[in-house]
């Protein structure tokens, strides 16, 4: 069975972005182990398969990339950045649910209008909203909470405010995802 998650209608909202904190953090964290960080400063934000395709022909309410691999494989910050959303965004984490959106989230806000976000943790992000967060940040697990059919990262870019596909995104930094 290929993990892939359904999400559709309802996922490019609008992240009001409460940016007010985010120039006086300093980040916490370090890249870890396994995280490419690249002199661009972005990595790929896990490890696996891609399952899912940006808005292919027969899901074309699908804007993100879906990553699969094994529950618990880690999941990193593309780069750096300040978190805006750490938070489970379905009714439920606490059990998969077809239809239930993303499941534990996390969004960076990257600068100049510049996003990555990441769905179906598996538990309770590491980070929190107005974290300031380094490139190859642990951000937490991969999992299935929401609406997913098997442990997968659901990543989702942003440019200038919209979702765009992250595969040219993330090439246009420097990363084959
Ligand atoms: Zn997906």
């Amino acid at each position: 069975m290929v993990a892939i998650c359904a999400l559709g209608a309802g996922l490019a909202v609008a992240n009001g972005g409460d940016n007010t904190t985010s120039a006086s953090v300093s980040p916490s964290g370090s890249p870890q182990p396994g995280a490419q960080v690249n002199d661009q400063g972005w990595t790929a934000p896990t490890t696996g398969t891609i399952t899912s395709h940006f808005r292919p022909p027969d899901r074309p309410s699908h804007e993100g990339t879906d990553i699969a691999n094994a529950e618990g494989t880690p999941i990193w910050a593309a780069s750096g950045g300040t978190v805006v959303q750490a938070q489970c965004t379905s009714s439920s984490c606490a059990v998969r649910q077809v239809g239930d959106g993303c499941g534990w989230t996390v969004k960076i806000d990257h600068g100049g209008g510049v996003f990555t976000r990441y769905c179906h943790m598996r538990d309770k992000p590491l980070v929190n909203v107005g974290d300031a967060v380094v490139a190859g940040q642990l951000l937490g697990y991969m999992g299935a909470t929401g609406d997913a059919t098997g442990p997968h990262l659901h990543l989702e870019c942003y440019t200038a405010g919209y979702v765009v596909d992250c595969e040219p995104f993330m090439k246009a930094r420097g990363v084959t995802l």
